[in-house]
């Protein structure tokens, strides 16, 4: 096989009782659909022949080095508990090591029944495939936190959910990690202690090599968490599904099913078909991540001697998160608005064009754009409504050095848009694939303007509008 991946294992070093070492489950006739050359250079990854790559990242065939394992984890799921999932459909084939001396994992997912695909077929299709792969590659060029993608393949067989058959696929993804809050919660809910110590130590090692005690690792988690959600929240992006078996410890943005970036502006904003309260809702998900980092704080407890004061300690990291989240809010909204260091006085002038921009349906990301480039008011309903807002603003931005530049490298002019997934999703089933290769390589440039690309920053025509986004 031409194909080389350089592996250096550790999570299989684990106890048995971490994973269920197996195979991935081999397709019929695997295609690849796409390759991530620049992400596999940097993790020395040599790209091989076509074909062993299309059975490499189809789980027909094992590279040398690969040990094969689906992991277990718990979560609460919509706020219910289940004490036992799992990687249901995916595979982690191992880790390498990245230029920077940095672990990652490569993991196949849509790629076979496991122990824990509990009513599942163990597979994705296509569309969720490329939804994963565009959007969080484009999450990448926006410099927030997350798992990549490093390619997909087509199975060649068929996948059935609610509307029929569906290409299936399989995509490559590579994380930091895929320990989540839910593999802590895994061991703490069995009361498997020396599981859980096993899984800390891991844990710091890995994520968190300054971090001594479970406060300390707790710390690390909840800033990043804090950090990564006021980060979503600046670029109106709505992940759909905050379980706490899809928040992770390395404090990436991992599982991206019915996620979304709004459109028009609107804080209670669901797409998800399967959040029917809005539990994930946009606004919501700085209160999401609070309660998910207390989760985390109960898993962890069960490791200290005195639990009563770690409780305390732990309850105080938690209460601090909402200050945290706001500040880094304040700061990202304030650069969205030419503020190079926004202060709590600069506070309204954010939260007041937040407050007309919903009231007027404004488009998110074309109304921060053109605050530095355009015609903002052209984005609002009643565009009398911006004009109450501009000379405060204005007379604020007076006192900045570079305004201009501040707005222009915190407002990407492209998102990976609802419509325009669906439309490349719709033309990749079709078996064409120049959407997708057209909206991988703008969106590698987010906050460039680039002229043959106007039509990927119109928000939706009403025909076009995505009412509801799925999980694959
Ligand atoms: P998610 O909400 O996407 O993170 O998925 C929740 C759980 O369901 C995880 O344990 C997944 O591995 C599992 N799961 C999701 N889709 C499938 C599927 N098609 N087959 C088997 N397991 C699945
Ligand atoms: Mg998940
Ligand atoms: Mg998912």
């Amino acid at each position: 096989m031409t194909l080389h991946i350089p592996f250096e294992n550790s999570y299989a070093r684990l106890p048995d009782r971490f994973y269920s070492r197996l195979a991935p489950v081999p397709v019929k006739a695997p295609t690849l659909l796409a390759f991530n050359d620049a992400l596999a250079a940097d993790l020395g990854i040599a790209p091989g022949a076509v074909e062993d790559m299309a059975q490499v990242f189809a789980g027909n065939m094992l590279p040398d080095g690969a040990e094969p394992l689906a992991q277990v984890y718990a979560g609460h799921q919509f706020g219910g508990f289940s004490p036992q999932l799992g990687d249901g459909r995916a595979h982690l084939l191992g880790e390498v090591m990245k230029n920077d001396g940095q672990r990652l994992d490569i993991q196949l997912k849509g790629s076979g029944l496991t122990p824990y695909s509990r009513m599942g077929d163990g597979r994705a299709w296509l569309g969720p495939v490329l939804r994963e792969y565009v959007v969080s590659e484009a999450m990448h060029a926006l410099g927030i936190p997350t798992t990549r993608a490093l390619a997909a393949v087509a199975t060649g067989e068929s996948v059935y959910r609610e509307t029929g058959a569906l290409p299936g696929a399989v995509l490559t993804r590579v994380a930091s990690s895929h320990l989540r809050v839910g593999t802590f919660q895994y061991f703490a809910a069995r009361r498997d202690i020396p599981g859980l110590r096993a899984l800390f130590e891991y844990t710091v090692k890995r994520h968190a090599p300054n971090a001594e005690t479970p406060a300390d690792l707790l710390q690390t988690v909840a800033e990043r968490q804090a950090g990564l959600v006021a980060q979503w929240m600046s670029i109106g992006f709505i992940h759909g599904v905050m379980n706490t078996d899809n928040t992770t410890i390395s404090g990436e943005t991992i599982d991206y099913g019915p996620c979304a970036f709004m459109d028009s502006y609107h804080p209670d904003t669901v797409y998800s078909s399967i959040d029917a309260h809005g539990r994930y809702a946009f606004s919501s998900q700085p209160n999401v991540i609070v309660w998910n980092m207390a989760q985390l704080a109960t898993a962890l407890v069960a490791l200290m001697p005195d639990q009563d004061a770690a409780v305390e300690d732990f309850t105080n990291i938690i209460h601090a998160m909402p200050d945290r989240i706001h500040s880094h809010w304040l700061r990202a909204y304030g650069r969205k608005i030419g503020i190079a260091d926004a202060t709590p006085e600069d506070e309204s002038l954010i939260v007041d064009l937040l407050r007309l921009m919903a009231e007027n349906r404004a488009d998110f990301t074309n109304t921060f754009n053109a605050l530095s480039n355009g015609a903002p008011r052209d984005q609002f309903l009643d565009p009398t409504a911006f004009d109450t807002w501009e000379p405060r603003w204005r007379s604020r931005i007076e006192a900045e050095d570079n305004p201009q530049d501040t707005m222009r490298t915190a407002n990407p002019i492209y998102i990976p848009r609802n419509h325009r997934i669906e439309q490349m999703i719709q033309s990749a089933v079709a078996g064409d694939f120049r959407p997708f290769d057209r909206l991988m390589r703008v969106l590698s440039r987010p906050c460039d303007a680039q002229p043959d690309a106007q039509d990927l920053m119109r928000p939706p025509e009403p025909s076009e509008v995505v009412q509801q986004t799925f999980c694959g």
